[in-house]
């Protein structure tokens, strides 16, 4: 029998393949035009020590990462955002950027991509206020593809498996969804053609299935790649169309309900304890039971208008200004209960992430408390 500590040691893992997982539940694409999420520092192709998950990739959480033979970073936001043009380490990102170069540490952030799916960093939050019927607050346009093709009867089966397999046919609940509909295709192979069926030189009609299947758009090369390897033919007939169909669970802020209404400060008291949160500043409480919730990580002032046409009793987010403090109208409670705090469950999501699919790797939490903002009472 082999023992634990010898099977981790013989077990090496790529930066590569960590992200690779990651990005199987955050793909990269999801990130907003203005993010910078992804490998910032190191090679994917470094053997990983271990992992330290955390918000922020400051100078000390490096350090931290160092002392505890951690060569890889996890963090939310990116600590490369705006680009260089020196780096002589007259700022925090800078030192932290130099630092981590010259110790070899992989720095990878999953920012705005974590945002915007489902599951992400909003859920963490509707997890922590035991919000039921969870939708995205703002779902994402531009996402999903749809696939056409066309196969001889008797290899439809083994062509939808294939795509069902790459990941097509998913619509929220439901997978293994797809459209067939038969028809006769026609073809003429050229002189050099090895056609599956018929001749070369002489028009073929064969019984054929045209398939339809939706996809996200971000697994178009594994699609096609499948359905070519699957399909029969010499030359694979298909079309890939853009869809303009919001992706459900794709998108900013989420929107979920209390399993039952509750007295607002009820709920204030709830967000308070929940989010071991010193203060909240929130917009005039109204006085009538609330039940509809919304959530948004960090900066959410841009779903303000989402949530209030999602009829939305109580929206949590933070770095709200003062003047977007009156954009709630008085129709909802805008509750900001601080950026760090909004997405301190984050830490947790990922090493829960990590844990899963890599239980006998190093998986760890920054010790570090990150939050630039104290408050004195
Ligand atoms: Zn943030």
């Amino acid at each position: 029998m082999i023992k634990l500590s010898l099977r981790l040691s013989l077990h090496k893992m790529t930066i590569a393949e960590i992200i690779a997982h990651l990005e199987s539940i955050a793909p990269s694409t999801y990130q907003e035009h203005y993010d910078n999420a992804g490998l910032l520092t190191g090679n994917p192709e470094w053997h990983c020590s271990g992992m330290l998950c955390t918000l922020d990739a400051t100078e000390e959480v490096i350090q931290e990462a160092i002392s505890k033979q951690c060569n890889m970073i996890i963090a939310h936001h990116p600590i490369i955002f705006n680009g260089f043009k020196k780096i002589n380490g007259k700022n925090y990102v800078e030192r932290a950027v130099i630092k981590a170069i010259k110790n070899d540490v992989a720095v990878y952030a999953i920012h705005t991509n974590l945002d915007n799916v489902i599951h992400g960093v909003n859920g963490r939050m509707a997890d922590e206020l035991g919000l039921i019927n969870r939708k995205i607050l703002a779902p994402k346009g531009n996402t999903l593809k749809k696939l056409f093709t066309f196969v001889p009867v008797n290899h439809v089966e083994e062509v939808r498996e294939a795509l069902f397999g790459a990941g097509a046919g998913t619509i929220g609940k439901y997978s293994e969804c797809s459209f067939n509909v038969e028809g006769t295709g026609t073809f003429t192979g050229n002189e050099t053609s090895n056609p599956f069926v018929g001749q070369p030189g002489k028009r073929h009609s064969e019984m054929e299935l045209k398939v339809e299947v939706v996809f996200p758009s971000y697994l178009q090369h594994a699609v096609v790649t499948a359905l070519k390897s699957a399909h029969p033919y010499e030359e694979v007939a298909y079309d890939v169309v853009g869809l303009s169909n919001d992706h459900p669970e794709i998108g900013a802020g989420l929107i979920g309900e209390l399993p039952q209404p509750m007295d607002v400060k009820a709920f204030l008291n709830l967000l308070k304890h929940q989010f071991k949160l010193p203060v909240i500043r929130h917009t005039s409480l109204m006085g009538k039971p609330v039940q509809r919730i919304a959530v948004c990580g960090g900066a959410g002032s841009f779903l303000i208008s989402k949530a209030l046409s999602g009829k939305v009793d109580v929206f949590v987010t933070a770095d709200m200004k003062y003047h977007e403090f009156f954009d709630g109208e008085d129709k909802m409670v805008i509750c900001d209960i601080g950026h760090y705090e909004s997405e301190q469950f984050t830490i947790d999501l990922l090493a829960a992430i990590l844990h899963k699919k890599f239980p006998t790797f190093a998986v760890l939490k920054s010790g570090i408390q990150t939050n630039p903002v104290h408050y004195y009472f």
